[in-house]
């Protein structure tokens, strides 16, 4: 624990009055896992004393990512040091029982809706069934899925599903295990895929492949990543590269913009905007069709944050894997929910801190063109696997 996190633990009389907030420094920065540069305490805000999640630009946040470990077996160059981070000692890792608390908070006194559970890689947690079962238990239907590299998960899908796990998004970047290993720094391809079959038999399902496109790496992919996923079954969905990676080594040139993507897609199939829309989910979805065909072959999505950025219709609050409230992935703020949990806080405390700290949300993330063009732009000290994406 940094001394920061250690004057940031309060007993509950504090936490009642108001939640502890931690404010990231500046990129200048060394880059590290850990949150904080400095810490204050900020009184009760004006935020709504009941209901769910608003925040002061009329958004209202109903879908809960819960990251469940910062640490990774892969390196992929986007997200993470070749090193990888200085990881979270385990006592200030959320247990499997605090996460189930947290996550009911939010269902039953918040209105949350959806479930993701996200890393780091979720998959490295050894009781990561016993903690889906367990919100299960409190939640029979609430949809829960997972973001994962899908690396052993041969070996525990069924039990995953068994346990109450519904969706997947399978993080896979390159069909090239060349590329795979040079991209992730490991070579698992292979397992990646095993992974994949896996889940298919076990019924986990929609299954979403998610690819971070990076120009002169794995660019000249979209085409037969498309293909392919269309082919098994999969939703192929595109993300942008954020500025959130641990090597600080992010910039605007390296980013494929949706625009290109989708370009780029059309050079082998046609795209017709998905008629159930968007909604408050961040890809674009398209139908995929082939050359001369009338049905649908399969859908893509397109997560455009950097180049077109959705911030006005975003419903997420995430939650880190110590237990730290985040309104958005580019905040310089967080709420520490966890100290406060382990001091005592009953469910309103707890919904009353998470209530105010998605009221001050910050209108957009700052990341897209504009903010990027401003002098002040400061990418936050949280890296993508610290964070939770
Ligand atoms: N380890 C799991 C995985 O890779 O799926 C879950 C955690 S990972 C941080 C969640 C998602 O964030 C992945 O789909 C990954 O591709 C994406 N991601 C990581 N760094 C990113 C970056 N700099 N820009 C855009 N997406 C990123
Ligand atoms: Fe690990 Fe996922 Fe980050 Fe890759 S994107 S390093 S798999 S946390």
């Amino acid at each position: 624990m940094t001394t920061e996190h250690a004057s940031a633990t309060r007993g509950p009389v504090a936490a009642a009055l108001g939640a502890t907030v931690t404010a990231s420094g500046a990129t200048a920065l060394p880059s590290t896992g850990a949150p904080a540069s400095r810490t204050t305490t900020r009184p009760a805000n004006d935020a709504p004393r009941e209901g769910g999640l608003q925040d002061r630009f009329g958004r209202v946040a109903t879908d809960l990512r819960v990251s469940v470990i910062d640490k990774c077996n892969l390196r992929c160059t986007y997200c993470m040091p070749a090193d990888g981070m200085p990881w979270l000692p385990t006592s200030q890792l959320m247990s499997a029982d605090e996460i189930r608390r947290i996550v009911r908070v939010a269902v039953h006194s918040l209105g949350a809706e959806e479930l993701r559970i996200t890393g780091g890689e979720p998959l490295v947690r050894k009781d990561l069934e016993h903690i889906i079962a367990g919100i299960r238990a409190d939640n029979p239907d609430l949809p829960i899925s997972m973001t994962t590299n899908a690396v052993g998960l041969d070996k525990r899908a069924q039990p995953l599903r068994d346990a109450g796990l519904t969706r997947l998004n399978v993080s896979l970047d390159t069909l090239h295990p060349e590329t795979f290993a040079e991209l992730t720094r490991r070579p698992h391809l292979d397992k990646v895929l095993a992974g994949l079959e896996a889940a298919r038999a076990a019924g986990l399902g929609p299954i979403k492949i998610n690819a971070v496109l990076l120009r002169g790496i794995n660019d000249t992919e979209i085409v037969s990543l498309v293909d392919w996923a269309v082919t098994h079954g999969f939703e192929m969905r595109f993300i942008e590269d954020m500025p959130l990676d641990g090597d600080r080594s992010w910039t605007e040139g390296a980013v494929i913009p949706a625009r290109d993507i989708r370009a780029e897609i059309e050079t082998a199939f046609s795209l017709a905007p998905d008629p159930r829309g968007r909604g408050a989910a961040p890809a674009e979805r398209w139908e995929v069709r082939r050359p001369g065909e009338t049905a649908v072959a399969g859908h893509v999505g397109i997560i455009s944050s950097v180049t077109e950025p959705f911030c006005a219709a975003c419903t997420r609050t995430r939650v880190t894997a110590d237990g730290r409230i985040r309104s958005c992935l580019f905040s310089h703020e967080e709420t520490d929910l966890l100290t406060a949990l382990r001091d005592g806080a009953d469910d309103e405390g707890l919904a009353q801190i998470w209530r105010d700290a998605m009221w001050v949300k910050p209108r957009a993330h700052g990341s897209d063109r504009v903010g990027l063009a401003r002098a002040d732009f400061v990418q936050p000290q949280r890296t993508m696997s610290a964070i939770g994406g």
